[in-house]
């Protein structure tokens, strides 16, 4: 049976009947038949979204909150049905599923914290002469555009703040892993959402329909999650109406070790942040920049656990790797390591493409990368770490730095000098000191450079959703 889109909360086909199939990226086997969006049902979730938000924009925080709150209790409920949903269309292993669902969750729990603490301020004009009120606005109706390596926490972390600013929402989820948010429509038509205040449109049409939205007085607000060429694109788009937008883009996030680390943590930080979703994430480690002096030692130990890693179906018990999404970001990954390889790397695990089915690639560690080979340039998006090492801490910050993008950094340091320096040198919007993994719902997620702007959670991520009004009072 094919699952439809949501318009609000009605369930409906594709205006032209079209569907697309959804495959397991494990077996390749189609596991589920959507019905593809088209451009006229995203001009009907807007028709629906503006009265929806009107409406919304004038009810009580409280009153968004709780909304919020029993999203949050009914993914709780179902977090075995949404694991599993995630695991089936993008690959994880189930164990990383169920994080997950606890991660992108915890964004409805937070945002409803924040939907009754939307600030203001008040001051006497310095004059003397009246009073400075600052209120806060919804910015009216948003279109989210997603990606497909957490189908479920990048979607939240646009929704929940979105609908605790008092703001509507489209959703156009990536055509690879549609079927978490379909679900997600469920929830929220059970926590008792107003109709048409969300609505969620999975579609191959993605540049078509947010071309035609973005278009549209009535859309106030694009946030995308997603690739640096496609959020440029983006941005040039939203130019012509000078649209508000948040982009969170592609990273390659540099892993410092100075050579007082202590390299048990540094090991078991290097494995999570580098094979977190098989490294199909924005912040995964792409390039590990390791002191000299104990490179040798670093590059056994994160060999011997990369061979160690369980490849596998993720609902198989024990898999520790999934697959790649498509062959062709398998092929993508596999490319960047030939390349490195015929440029001079050396790889200590992994590196070769295994027979079928499914679109899998091993967990992989090149050594003796060239400084200008394009995988320490690109962003890898798959489970391959590289080596490189440097002299002095000042080099490794330079080299750490020595990119166009500007997502997440990580610095490994015992001593506290050295992981200050680290914290204030490394040029990015998040700097993990002594600790592999820094996704919180309470923490501003976002980057500088090409990884883009705008902050998704902390108290940073409900203004993206606000604007400020002044009021001079007499
Ligand atoms: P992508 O840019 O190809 O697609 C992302 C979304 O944009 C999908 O929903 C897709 O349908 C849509 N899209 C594609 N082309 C479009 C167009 N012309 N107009 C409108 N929408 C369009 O990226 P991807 O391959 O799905 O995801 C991987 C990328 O996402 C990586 O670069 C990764 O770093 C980035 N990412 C960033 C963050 C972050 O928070 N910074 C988080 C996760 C992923």
């Amino acid at each position: 049976m094919t699952r439809q889109i949501w318009l609000g909360t009605s369930q409906v086909p594709a205006s032209d009947g079209a569907t697309f199939e959804v495959t397991d990226p494990a077996t390749g086997e189609v596991i589920d038949t959507v019905a593809d969006a088209t451009v006229a049902d995203a001009l009907t979730a807007l028709e629906r979204a503006v009265p929806a938000g009107e409406a919304w924009a004038q009810t009580a925080p409280q009153q968004r909150a709780d909304l919020l709150t029993r999203v949050f209790e009914l993914i709780g409920e179902r977090a075995d049905e949404f694991a599993r949903t995630m695991t089936r269309e993008m690959g994880k292993p189930l164990a990383e599923a169920f994080g997950e669902v606890t991660y992108g969750n915890s964004y409805f729990r937070w945002f409803a914290g924040e939907a009754v603490r939307i600030p203001g301020r008040f001051t006497t004009a310095p004059g003397g002469n009246g009073h400075i009120l600052v209120t806060r606005a919804p910015v009216g109706p948003v279109l989210a555009i997603t990606p497909w390596n957490f189908p479920l926490a990048m979607a939240t972390r646009k929704i929940a703040p979105a609908l605790a600013a008092g703001c509507p929402v489209i959703v156009k989820p990536a055509a690879e892993t549609p079927l978490t948010m379909l679900l997600l429509g469920e929830v929220l038509k059970d926590a008792g959402i107003p109709d048409g205040l969300v609505s969620i449109l999975p579609s191959t049409h993605d540049a078509e329909i947010s071309a035609t939205l973005m278009a549209d007085d009535r859309l106030r607000k694009v946030t995308f999650t997603g690739s640096s060429p496609v959020g440029r694109l983006l941005v040039r788009q939203s130019a012509d109406r000078l649209l508000r937008t948040s982009m969170e883009l592609g990273g390659n996030a540099p892993f410092v070790v100075a050579a007082d680390a202590d390299l048990d943590l540094v090991l078991a930080a290097a494995m999570q942040a580098k094979m977190r979703n098989g490294g199909e994430a924005c912040i995964a480690a792409n390039r590990f920049l390791v002191d000299e002096t104990i490179a040798a030692e670093f590059t056994d130990r994160l060999t011997a656990a990369m061979d160690a890693v369980v490849m596998g179906h993720g609902l198989d018990e024990g898999t520790t790797l999934g697959p790649v999404i498509t062959v062709k970001q398998r092929d993508r990954i596999a490319a960047l390591v030939d390349d490195a390889v015929a440029a001079g790397a050396t790889v200590t695990t992994g590196g070769e493409v295994p027979a079928g089915p499914g679109n899998f690639y091993p967990a992989t560690v090149l050594t003796d990368v060239p400084a200008d080979a394009r995988i320490l340039h690109e962003e890898i998006f798959g489970p391959v770490a590289t080596v490189s090492t440097f002299a002095t801490l000042d080099e490794g910050v330079r080299l750490a730095n020595d990119t166009e993008f500007g997502l997440a950094s990580y610095g490994f340091s015992t001593d506290a000098t050295t992981a200050q320096y680290l914290a204030a040198h490394l040029a990015a919007g998040m700097v993990g000191i002594n600790r592999g993994a820094i996704s919180d719902a309470a923490a501003p997620f976002g980057g500088i450079k090409q990884s883009g702007f705008g902050r998704e959670g902390g108290v940073e991520g409900v203004e993206e959703y606000l604007e400020t009004r002044y009021i001079a009072l007499g």
